[in-house]
């Protein structure tokens, strides 16, 4: 069957043996000894044949920057396929693989869609409650565990431990991804096996869940099911409320309106792949539009700015200059232009 590449042993001991010999790349970083982040994400090599698809791009990855600079968190933008068999969702296998060897300084790598926006951009994660856990997933676990749902959880968004259990994973889910007849077969035997898949190529998500529920007692004990935080949000019961969660509450918080959508994915739009939709495409843009506005309102705020509507990219002034530093007698401000969470 086909592999990442050469089987990593000992990945543990090795990596425990560089971290020893680099005491200047700690795992966690002040403030909080949280562990030290990478967030990965990326586009095809190829220009989008759509027109719009490249500025959308550029707007999802302004988003990504900007929710990395409040937070102190690294990115990392790839456009290259590291390996021809792994191309399409497939393709942040042998680019997580080749992250974790070369970084092992991070602890945590935080993959994140092209199409997933951040639309809480105070909203730090709850790293602690993590510690003893390798996989962090949003979902729902009966939906996996009892349903064998391929929608109980959604790799557009999740986290990953750089050691040799997540190196396991990643070959394990290997074999059922490359491209051609095999994509296909696993296709159907996820369509089987997968309650709600249709019989469409196979993917990473759909292999993730078969390995959970086929394989649970490997892989499900160091595996986390959040939902009490959208870590991934799926787009379609969101876009349309961005007004009322601004009027009822505000970042970070839980306001009367609940919390606000950590990550809005557009999930099944595809502004790249012309004919591949599952939503209409203005319905797809509009709401990407209005997230991408939603979450730089929070950013232009500090600044004095913000969209006119959420529908529209003209901007207005909304607080005239003092002349002097802001965040001193402004605590709400303060809090995204320099927040007590983000490391030095
Ligand atoms: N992707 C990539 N290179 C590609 C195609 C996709 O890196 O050539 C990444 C990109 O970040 C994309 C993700 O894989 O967001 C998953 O694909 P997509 O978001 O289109 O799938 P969906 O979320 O709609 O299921
Ligand atoms: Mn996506």
């Amino acid at each position: 069957p086909y592999s990442l590449g050469r089987t990593i042993l000992d990945y543990d001991a090795r990596r425990s043996a560089w971290l020893a010999a680099h005491p200047e790349f700690p795992t966690r970083v002040a403030p909080g000894g949280r562990p030290r982040v990478l967030v990965v994400t990326g586009s095809a090599p190829a220009r989008c044949p759509d027109p719009d698809g490249d500025h959308l791009l550029l707007r999802a990855f302004k988003n990504k920057a900007d929710y990395c600079r409040v937070h102190g968190l690294e990115l990392f933008y790839n456009t290259a396929f590291l390996d021809a068999e792994m191309s399409g969702f497939w393709a942040k296998l042998p680019l997580l693989r080749a992250l974790m060897q070369a970084h092992p300084e991070v602890e945590l790598f935080w993959w994140v869609d092209s199409d997933a926006v951040f639309t809480d951009m105070l909203f730090e994660l709850p790293w602690e409650r993590y510690g003893r856990h390798n996989l962090v997933l949003h979902g729902w676990h009966a939906k996996v565990f009892e349903e064998k749902s391929w929608v109980g959880v959604n790799t557009g968004s999740f986290l990953i431990r750089n050691c040799q259990w997540s190196l396991d994973l990643l070959d394990a889910l290997a074999p059922m991804g490359p491209r051609g007849p095999v994509r296909d077969r696993y296709g159907e035997l996820f369509a089987q096996e997968l309650s709600g898949r249709p019989p469409f190529e196979s993917d990473d998500q759909s292999a993730l869940i078969y390995l959970l529920v086929t394989q649970r007692s490997r892989w499900g004990d160091k595996t986390f099911v959040e939902s009490s935080y959208e870590l991934n949000g799926f787009w379609e019961g969101i876009v349309d409320r961005y007004e009322e969660l601004r009027r009822k509450g505000r970042p970070g918080d839980l306001g009367d309106g609940g919390r606000w959508p950590l990550v809005t994915h557009f999930v099944g739009c595809k502004p790249c792949r012309r004919y591949a939709d599952s939503y209409p495409a203005d319905r797809c843009r509009r709401g990407m539009e209005r997230a991408f506005n939603f979450a730089d309102d929070q950013i232009l705020r500090l600044y004095g700015f913000e969209h006119e509507s959420l529908n529209t990219t003209a901007v207005k002034r909304v607080r005239n200059e003092t002349g002097g530093p802001l965040d001193a007698d402004d605590e709400e401000l303060g809090r995204l232009l320099h927040p007590t969470f983000r490391a030095a």
